[in-house]
This record gives structure tokens, C-alpha cells and sequence, in this order.
């Protein structure tokens, strides 16, 4: 390891980043910037490295010790295998988003609605793995729908976007197969638990509920789904851990069938589903 790791390193940690954290994001800062991968770091490469890629790095490193979170500096990360372009106006892509693609794969039909999309990324991963569905995907933030556009283009992924309150959508006639939404779900008591490399910099629009109605989006999407699921169709969601029977209770309340909650890697209550109609 050289010596420009090694301080990219320590102005994290001295800024108050985790020891583990502070070097993963060092590695990754190097490999997107100049190109050095973790073994290249490792042999001390960035010994090597000619002054103005070091200074070229200082801003950056700045921009992180501040807490700003990597992915937003990188303007990337990976999701189910996709480079998904990410900039402040999206929620970054999570792990357990991952498991609720995989968990659908498999079940899903032929035209496929995600809602909430933000960067895209569960209606991308679904239709790269899917490519024969059809998929669609509501948001009602403008700015998130022009970067999930952006990288359905990059990515060469046909998706259609459009712009909705889910809050006030009505069914419009058209019917899906599948509908799966990782839909805003922290509560506004529950910020203060949250790191600040969130809460400062993710968009509040994406992420939060009022305290008094935390399954907000949750009725309004179920309420939906009712009348836009073909008979049997499947109905998908990423929940709060805390709340997540309360979603299948309203599933069940809604006429939903082989209704289910599973976990994450984590081990939290974190997906809930069921099918509409049509018990088989
Ligand atoms: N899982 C995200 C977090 O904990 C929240 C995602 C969401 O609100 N849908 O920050």
C-alpha cells in the first residue's frame, strides 16, 4: 500500500469515518478515478501516480470526509450486475432492493409496473433479466425519471417511464402482471437513527412518511393494484422491518392471496407479497 492510500485513508477515519468503511471507500475512490484496482493499491501503484491525478483526487476526498456518500461522488454504483447511474435526486440503490428483484424473478408475467422507480433500478434489473416483458415504471419526481431514462439509454434497456403521484393515480384501464414498488418507508422519527450520509444527503422525497401514516404509500399502491393486477397477478413490496405484517395484513384485508413477508440478508422483515384474485 503507498503513501497516497494510506492518507486518503486517514482523512476519512480522521473525519470520523469507520475504519473498514474508510478503506473500502479509499479502494473504490482510486479504481474510479485513476483507473488503480485494489491489488494495483495493494503493490503500493499509487506510489506512481504522476501529481496532478493526486490532486485531481483532493476535492473528492474532501467531498467524502464531509460525508457525502461515495456512490453520489462516483456518480455510480452496481446493482443485480448493472452500472446504475446515481446522482442526489435518486436514492442509491440498496442491497436488499437486489434480494426484492430476485425474489420476484421467476414469478413474474409479461408486463411488469415498478413504482417509485427513482434511478430505475428494479424495472432496469428486471427487464435485463426479462427482456421479453414489458415494463413500466412510475415516479413523480421529474429529476428521477430523467436519470432512470438516462440509464436505460446507457444501459440499452427498454423501459417506459412516466411521470405520477402514486398518491392520486387512478386506474387508467391498463392492467399488469406484476407490480413491485421499494416505495418511501423511514418515518420522520426514525431519522435520527439514521446515518448522516443519508439523511444529509438522500433525497427526503424518496425516503421518508409521516409518523401518523407510515403505510402511506403502501394503501395507495394496494388500493391500486386491486383494480390494475390481471387476475392472479403478483404485488411486490420492500418494507420497513417494522411494519412489514402490518403491509400483509392490508394485503390480505385487500383480497390478496398466498400472501408472505420474508427477510433480508440482514435477517429483518423486509418484503411482503401476494397475489391478486384467482386462488389456485
Ligand atoms: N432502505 C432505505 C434506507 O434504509 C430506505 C428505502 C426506502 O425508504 N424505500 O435508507
Amino acid at each position: 500500500m503507498g503513501r497516497l492510500f494510506n492518507d486518503i485513508r486517514s482523512a476519512l477515519t480522521s473525519a470520523g469515518i469507520e475504519c473498514g468503511e474508510a478503506r473500502s471507500i479509499g479502494l473504490m475512490l482510486l479504481e474510479w478515478a485513476v483507473g488503480l484496482s485494489a491489488s494495483d493499491v495493494l503493490a503500493g501503484g499509487d506510489d506512481e501516480l504522476p501529481a496532478c491525478a493526486r490532486r485531481r483526487l483532493c476535492p473528492l476526498v474532501k467531498r467524502l470526509a464531509m460525508g457525502e456518500p461515495i456512490q453520489y461522488v462516483t456518480g455510480t454504483t452496481q446493482f443485480c450486475g448493472l452500472n446504475i447511474g446515481v446522482k442526489p435526486g435518486v436514492l442509491i440503490p440498496r442491497p436488499e432492493t437486489e434480494e426484492l428483484v430476485e425474489a420476484v424473478t421467476g414469478r413474474v408475467g409479461i408486463n411488469i409496473l415498478d413504482i417509485g422507480t427513482g434511478s430505475g433500478c428494479i424495472a432496469l434489473a428486471l427487464k435485463h433479466i426479462c427482456p421479453m416483458a414489458t415494463v413500466t415504471a412510475f415516479d413523480i419526481s421529474a429529476e428521477a425519471l430523467s436519470i432512470a431514462s438516462d440509464n436505460a439509454r446507457r444501459l440499452g434497456l427498454d423501459v417506459r417511464f412516466e411521470q405520477c403521484d402514486i398518491l392520486a393515480k387512478q386506474p387508467d384501464g391498463r392492467l399488469w402482471d406484476t407490480i413491485v414498488s421499494n416505495p418511501p418507508y423511514v418515518c420522520d422519527e426514525e431519522r435520527c437513527e439514521m446515518l448522516p450520509t443519508v439523511s444529509d444527503y438522500e433525497p427526503h422525497i424518496a425516503l421518508f412518511v409521516p409518523d401518523s401514516d407510515p403505510l402511506l404509500f403502501y394503501t395507495a399502491i394496494t388500493r391500486f393494484a386491486t383494480r390494475s393486477l390481471t387476475p392472479g397477478g403478483l404485488l411486490a413490496f420492500e418494507a420497513n422491518r417494522r411494519f412489514a405484517f402490518e403491509v400483509e395484513q392490508l394485503l390480505r384485508r385487500s383480497g390478496f392471496d398466498h400472501t408472505e413477508v420474508r427477510q433480508d440478508i440482514f435477517g429483518n422483515n423486509r418484503f411482503v407479497m401476494g397475489t391478486y384474485g384467482l386462488t389456485t
